[in-house]
């Protein structure tokens, strides 16, 4: 069997993974990043860019290489609710680089991050290899055994970092417990074709048992159909006329063009989870990312929040790994600094599922009406609070890990 020998080991090339590879191999960390596919090409997946991000790139020196990728860009979110129209958040009054959301395919940025880390000889990125279980050396984590189509290959590591998402394998093999915070909904994603008549900014609709979500990519909308937890197989055996319909119904400017959906293999089903680990570490091994803390997608935070996590434990752990000297301690230091920010915003994401989805969801036959706490944040002083917390979320980051 190959064996390859690093510092550190991350499992899997989402936003944490690629970013933590690229960060650890600035800083002269050697570095292995394995990815189970062959590429990053994934629709829907977390496509908003916050102001967080954008002003990374700019620590990095990146943005203005980063924004000639084609986006679209966000300045400002509104909801209806009912007959209630709120904005939920705008960006131009925050101290930064970039006052918007930036809507870009995943994979041009996760290809953008891919690009810049491979011009450091500490970078090696393993594509088609999955993790598929942790080595063990006297109960230490010692890094992880992986498939590839060449077949199996061990990489022996002094610290192994699980960046493999809401499924986690590392985490189920490491043994941690999740704490299942419960979601009332799943979300369907699709596009429709976009007209330049069409409202510009992110438009979200709540309306009697059903809520749709548009986000402007330009051309398209990409449309989130948020339904009742399990119940897709009942939208699905409803039919797509019903669907299209019901689309229509929350928005009916797109009716001219749903007849677009002509096929289920257009509509991709996400299951919505949002949970954490108790404890993301043990010697040898943390989870970062999706795999420490799955988000629900209300407010589009979960790859900022990925992110997020990789500079956090970039900072704390560069000079640790290049000397040595990574402990449990250390290990629980990337916890206790990013454990917070997570709980705190599931918890506003949860409110948001229990005093605004949730019952729309319900469909008790009555109309849904915004909730008192949304309305007072309508006032302009207040209206910047969550502006600024879909832009930076809590306490946000800033790279700290040095550049070799
Ligand atoms: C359909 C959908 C829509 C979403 N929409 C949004 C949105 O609009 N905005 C937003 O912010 N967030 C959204 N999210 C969530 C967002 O994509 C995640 O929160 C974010 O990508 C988490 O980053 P991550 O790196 O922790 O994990 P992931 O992005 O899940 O990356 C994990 C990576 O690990 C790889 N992998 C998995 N297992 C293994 C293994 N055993 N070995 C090797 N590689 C492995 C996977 O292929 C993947 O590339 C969405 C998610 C989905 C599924």
């Amino acid at each position: 069997m190959t064996e390859i020998q690093t510092t550190c080991c991350i499992a899997g090339g989402g936003p944490a993974g690629m970013m933590l590879g690229f960060l650890l191999a600035r800083a002269g960390v050697p570095v292995v990043v394995l990815e189970k596919h062959e590429d990053f090409l994934r629709d829907f997946r977390g496509d908003t860019v916050h102001p967080s991000t954008l002003e990374m790139m700019h620590e990095l020196g990146l943005l203005n290489e980063f924004l000639k990728i084609p986006h679209s860009t966000v300045r400002e979110m509104s909801l209806q609710i009912g007959d209630d129209h709120l904005v939920v958040g705008h960006f131009e009054h925050l101290p930064v680089q970039c006052q918007f959301v930036a809507l870009m395919p995943q994979w041009d940025f996760l290809d953008f991050i891919a690009d810049h880390a491979m011009r450091y000889p500490d970078f090696d990125l393993q594509m088609r290899t999955e993790a598929t279980d942790l080595l063990l050396d006297d109960g230490r984590v010692a890094g992880v055994r992986a498939t590839t189509p060449d077949g199996q290959i061990e990489i022996r590591a002094d610290l192994t970092v699980a960046c493999d998402g809401r499924h986690s394998t590392l985490r189920g093999r490491a043994g941690f417990s999740v704490e299942n915070l419960r979601a009332p909904m799943d979300v369907m994603w699709f596009r429709v074709p976009r007209n330049n008549n069409d409202p510009s900014d992110v438009v979200a609709h709540v309306e009697t048992g059903r809520m749709l979500v548009m986000l402007n990519r330009n051309d398209y909308w990409q449309c989130a159909y948020v339904i009742p937890k399990g119940s897709a197989d009942e939208v699905k055996h409803a039919g797509l006329d019903k669907f299209r319909n019901s689309v229509g119904d929350i928005s009916p400017f797109l009716r001219d063009r749903l007849d677009e959906i002509d096929d289920w293999d257009k509509v991709k089903l996400l299951t919505v989870e949002v949970d954490r680990l108790r404890r993301w570490y043990r010697a040898g091994l943390i989870c970062i990312g999706d795999a420490a803390h799955a988000m629900s997608p209300i407010g589009g935070v979960g790859i900022n929040l990925a992110v997020q996590d990789a500079v956090a434990a970039a900072n704390i752990l560069a000079e640790p790994l290049r000397r040595g000297t990574v402990t449990i301690d250390t290990l629980k230091a990337v916890q206790q600094r990013r454990e917070f920010p997570t709980r705190v915003t599931q918890r506003l994401q949860i409110m948001m599922q229990n005093n605004v989805i949730g019952p729309a969801l319900a469909n008790n036959g009555k109309r849904p009406r915004a909730p008192l706490f949304m309305k007072m944040m309508q006032w302009p002083l207040l209206q910047r609070i969550p502006g600024r917390l879909l832009a930076f979320g809590v306490r946000p980051e800033h790279i700290q890990s040095p550049a070799a």
